[in-house]
């Protein structure tokens, strides 16, 4: 090897490198979104200014953040309906909305796609029954896609049916329940699916849930609607719909219930 071929060979080594790995760091710029701008660039808008909302107490809800749409703040049912679109049967005492048993879910007037969503529930003290049977109900995306409540403290049921679970589908990564009569928490972060005009599957749904504060859910792919002992295929559906809550016939009292619509 000449002295030239010595110098030369590692540079072409090095371009080679260069060059394979361009791509990628500009396909991943591409998805972002970031081809738009310049690294720092000062004409690029700046996100919009909110007040965040603060912390809930065992005695008192906390305030949700300035640009969520309220759907109960303690007082009325008035952003829900029942499920034949009349009033929502279920009540509000000391502010909180507690289950009718009997009278059936209820659902939001307003239709919601992609979303945060903040929901507290506290489970009847004491306990009543067992299993499935104790203090069961739901939080239903898009009125198809339910995120388990349940009354999981020391109360033995299968896997994929409690508190934290899309229900039939992945369980929690572990249990994060509260004692019965305690106030607890689900935040969570909703990617519905996407559909072709034919029906066909674009993209499953996912979602990522904390349970008073604990991860229970890590960006989860739904493998379609939530059933009872089936997983029914997606079949085509509106980008946004009602959020549901389940009744099961269990006085479960739900408060402080927010969402915040997230755009792509
Ligand atoms: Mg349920």
């Amino acid at each position: 090897m000449t002295l030239r071929n010595v110098f030369l060979i590692p540079c072409i080594a090095s371009l080679m490198l260069i060059t394979s790995a361009r791509p990628a760091d500009q396909s991943a710029h591409r998805d972002a979104g970031l081809t738009r701008w310049k690294v720092s660039d000062r004409n690029r808008p700046v996100p919009a200014v909110i007040t965040p909302g603060t912390a809930s107490t065992p005695d008192a809800p906390g305030k949700p953040p300035s640009d969520a749409v309220i759907l109960f703040d303690g007082k009325d049912l008035s952003k829900w309906e029942n499920n034949k679109g009349g009033p929502a049967q279920w009540k509000t005492v000391d502010g909180a909305i507690v289950i009718a048993p009997g009278t059936g879910d209820i659902h939001t007037k307003q239709a919601f796609g992609d979303c945060q969503l903040h929901v507290e529930w506290a489970e009847p003290d004491p306990p009543h029954d067992k299993g499935q049977g104790r203090g069961n109900s739901g939080i239903y995306l898009m009125s198809k896609y339910e995120l388990q409540v349940l009354d999981s403290f020391d109360n033995k049921t299968y896997a994929d049916g409690q508190a934290g679970a899309i229900y039939a589908q992945p369980p929690p990564l572990v249990n994060a329940c509260r004692r019965p009569g305690e106030w607890q928490a689900y935040d969570v972060i909703w990617h519905g699916p996407r559909f072709a005009a034919d029906g066909k599957l674009l993209r499953a749904a996912r979602i990522t849930v904390l349970q008073n504060g604990v991860l229970v859910q890590d960006n989860t792919e739904l493998t379609g609607p939530t059933d009872y002992m089936h997983r029914p295929p997606y079949v085509l559906h509106a980008e946004k719909m009602p959020l549901l809550l389940q009744d099961h016939d269990q006085p479960v009292r739900f408060r402080n219930i927010w969402i915040r619509e997230l755009t792509e």
